[in-house]
């Protein structure tokens, strides 16, 4: 892998750039739809490319599970396998891990809207059920079958190589933001453990690691954990876990997080994907971004547009002549009408979760251009 910085923004800390991968390029800042199951829901590879994208993300976690690293390996490799000849990402099957057990234990994403002590819930002590971490890796039930897996860093490196992506990921502690400091630092000291035995691993040469920051949201621990993955030689880096309680939070960890990181090295801001903070994030340097966002709201019937999410559920659009949004050239808006889209998602057919999809990315790659553009004529960015 290659990346090149192509120019900086004289008036924020944003980058225009482009990563060479084996299956082709990625121009950043880039969003990556996500391929969870080796599949963008709804879209086939082909409609993927027709929007512009030129890279996805798929899931270990989910293809480890199901149909497993050795069918897909036997297949061709992951490329073949789902049809898709541009450059794949693969994170480590860390996040799902984790992410499933905890937010099914606490019912929290990424921002959580409460912490331990000062919010909503009284502490506790956070319990570890749906999974047992140690210093080897972590023990966790399958979300399918409840069958027990151990996934260690090793084996993270191992599943991510038979799959054949052209960026893979560190494995990586994601905690809780109900975990409290203590063990926060000690789940980061093993993540940068991990993080020396994923770069040990890896054999292949023709894939990219990108090394994953934890730290949550704590100052010390995002800096402490910014300067030790960015000694690495990992070819890209991620900043990875809880990022805090508000967006606000997010971009006080962007702030610790981003001075500390090479600028060489292209920077992955994980599982995050609301147009407004893709704006947001690469003016703090952020080049990557991948998230089921855009995805997940149009499969339930919520479209995006520039002033704000539009659900086309809503009565008020029964016999509304006009497509979703006026000015945008996609599929969806240039030959349907929000009356037809209702009627779709009230009589749950499946074109309507096709066109609310084809929309949503087409609106998402459209943003990541204008950004693009942006910084190369030095716009401000705006969505
Ligand atoms: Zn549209």
């Amino acid at each position: 892998m290659f990346f090149k910085i192509l120019k900086k923004s004289k008036k924020s800390k944003a980058r225009l750039g482009l990563i060479q991968t084996p299956h082709g390029v990625i121009h950043t800042p880039a969003f990556y739809p996500v391929a969870t199951k080796a599949t963008v829901k709804c879209l086939s590879p082909e409609e993927i490319k027709e929007i512009g994208f030129e890279a996805v993300l798929s899931n270990t976690y989910h293809l480890y599970l199901r149909p497993g690293h050795q069918v897909v390996k036997k297949m061709g490799g992951l490329h073949k396998f789902m049809n898709w000849s541009g450059p794949i990402a693969t994170d480590s099957g860390g996040f799902q891990v984790f992410s499933l057990g905890f937010g099914l234990e606490h019912g929290v994403g990424k921002i959580s809207g409460f912490f331990p002590g000062n919010d909503k819930k009284p502490e506790k002590p956070v319990r570890l059920k749906l999974f047992k971490v140690n210093q080897k890796g972590v023990e966790f039930k399958s979300h399918l079958d409840g069958s027990k897996h151990f996934l260690t860093p090793e084996k993270s490196i191992q599943i991510q190589e038979a799959l054949g992506a052209d960026i893979i990921f560190a494995f990586d502690e994601c905690t809780s933001p109900l975990s409290d400091y203590n063990y926060t630092k000690e789940s980061m000291q093993r993540t940068h453990n991990w993080a020396e035995i994923c770069l040990k691993t890896k054999k292949s040469k023709d894939q990219a690691l990108f090394g994953i920051i934890q730290g949550s949201h704590w100052r010390d621990l995002r800096i402490k954990s910014a300067k030790f993955i960015s000694q690495m030689p990992f070819e890209g880096l991620a900043i990875g876990g809880s990022l805090g309680k508000t967006k606000k939070d997010m971009y006080r960890i962007l702030n610790w997080v981003i001075p500390e990181m090479p600028e060489q090295k292209p920077r992955h801001l994980l599982g995050i994907g609301h147009p407004d903070d893709l704006v947001k994030a690469v003016k703090n340097g952020v080049d990557l971004f991948d998230c089921v966002y855009p995805t997940r709201l149009a499969r339930h019937g919520i479209f995006l547009t520039p002033k704000k999410e539009l659900n086309i559920l809503n009565a008020r659009y029964e016999s509304d002549k006009n497509p979703i949004m006026k000015n945008c050239s996609c599929y969806t808006c240039q030959n349907f009408s929000r009356a037809y889209l209702h009627h779709l998602f009230k009589t749950k057919e499946i074109l309507g979760l096709r066109l609310s999809t084809f929309h949503n990315l087409w609106f998402i790659h459209r943003l990541m251009e204008r950004i693009r553009q942006g910084i190369k004529i030095e716009k401000p960015l705006k969505i």
